[in-house]
């Protein structure tokens, strides 16, 4: 069992996810002395899971807070990345690939125009595609199937998260973070509504301040540590739940196609190495992270559908990940109520990575005491 170096860490965060690694990284970066425990291996859930799509967004149009965040992580993710890889030398394969959007049926192509409007409001540049033009840009596709709408939004980017996890893993050690893996919190004890401290491996560790970036976990955390603060019965707990992904992973032998192909909720993401991932499924299942056979075969069906020269691609492995949800599917991002040191960093649901690098950069404003420069009031812990 390993000893801790640092029993009083300014700041405490728990949950070793893209949200709690990317708040540590940035934290460490403001020269902060950062600890951060795992209950199991770093990175190795819903970030390790998913398949590292961050579609468009335009920081400077955005006028709702919760486009500014998607606005403010899109900006900063190739930021990050080209800093992470200079500081570890690991690539995480972030590239603006584009992406193409598809509807066969009437309810899809009514979802993709909305989303169209939307983007177009932001000043997000979306191509409407005729079918003369998805078959000349794209001869890998399927064309001869009825094809309702064709939308190609150039701005969309991909990161290979695995990388970028470990990249972010690396360039916290080099900040000084301290991590202690497989390891869960015993004890917490409350002062006066502050933590005063909390047991880990049976040591005593006093943080100035504490983040929950647990993910799907997080309500069993929240609750317990609401039970035990000064919070009142009438107001809202935060609410998470897991929601089951499920992917496969093809191995197509080389790169045929850059741009990832998106149908309602399943998408084809090609990787830089020939390898194809496959996603994914949206099911209610608690907390079991297990593979469905006539879900994998799906997936892999609708792959071939859409690209037949997939037909021949080898199926390489298939996992399951559990994206943490909120009830209106916007993360928490604030204070616990009645608890002065306690913060929640959860619920991204399907937006996580991408939503990263923005979430530590107010995350870490907000617990340094300076003013978030997106107003995180939607966001907030106690909403109803
Ligand atoms: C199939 C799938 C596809 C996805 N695709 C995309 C995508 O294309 N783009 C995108 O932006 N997002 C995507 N997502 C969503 C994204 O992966 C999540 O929103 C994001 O990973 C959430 O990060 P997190 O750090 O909050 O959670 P996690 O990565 O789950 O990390 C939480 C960590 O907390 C730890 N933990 C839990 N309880 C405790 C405890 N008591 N003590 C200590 N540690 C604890 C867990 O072990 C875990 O390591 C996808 C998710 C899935 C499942």
């Amino acid at each position: 069992m390993s000893s801790l170096s640092r029993t009083c860490p300014e700041f405490l965060i728990v949950g070793g996810g893209v949200i709690g690694l990317s708040i540590a990284y940035e934290l460490a970066g403001r020269g902060h002395q950062v600890l951060v425990v795992e209950k199991g291996a770093l990175g190795q859930e819903a970030s390790w899971a998913g398949a590292g799509l961050l579609p468009p967004a335009n920081e400077k149009e955005a006028w709702d807070p919760q486009e500014q965040l998607r606005g403010l992580s899109h900006r900063l993710f190739p930021e990050w990345s080209a800093r992470l890889k200079a500081e570890t030398q690991i690539d995480n394969q972030f590239e603006v690939s584009g992406g193409l959007y598809l509807a066969r049926d009437p309810g899809e192509a009514a979802s993709l125009r909305m989303a169209c409007v939307h983007y177009e409001e932001e000043g997000v540049e979306v191509q409407r595609l005729n079918p003369q033009q998805l078959a000349e840009r794209f001869p890998h596709l399927q064309t001869g199937q009825p094809i309702r709408d064709a939308v190609y939004l150039p701005g969309e980017a991909v990161v290979r998260n695995p990388r970028h996890l470990q990249a972010l893993v690396q360039g916290c050690r080099n900040r000084g973070v301290e991590f202690i893996e497989n390891t869960q919190i015993t004890r917490w004890r409350f002062q006066a509504e502050q933590l005063a401290s909390v047991e880990i491996n049976g040591q005593v560790v006093s943080p100035a301040v504490c983040c929950l970036a647990t993910g799907a976990w997080s309500q069993l955390l929240t609750d317990q540590v609401l039970d035990h603060g000064n919070f009142s019965g009438r107001m809202q707990r935060p609410e998470i739940e897991p929601i089951r992904g499920q992917l496969v992973l093809l191995d197509a032998g080389q790169r045929f196609f850059t741009s990832p192909i998106n149908e309602g909720v399943r998408y084809i993401v090609p990787r830089q190495d020939g390898l194809v991932l496959v996603g994914a499924t949206v099911e209610e299942a608690g907390f079991d992270k297990s593979t469905t056979p006539e879900a994998i075969e799906d997936l892999t069906q609708f792959a071939r559908q859409w690209v037949p020269r997939l037909a021949d691609a080898k199926q390489v492995k298939a996992w399951s990940g559990l994206r943490p949800a909120s009830v209106d599917r916007i993360p928490y991002l604030g204070q616990l109520p009645g608890m002065a040191n306690v913060y929640l960093a959860a619920g991204h649901y399907r937006s996580g990575l991408h939503l990263s690098p923005a979430t530590a950069t107010v995350m870490s404003q907000l617990m340094c005491g300076e003013t978030p420069q997106i107003d995180l009031h939607p966001f907030r812990v106690n909403r109803a």
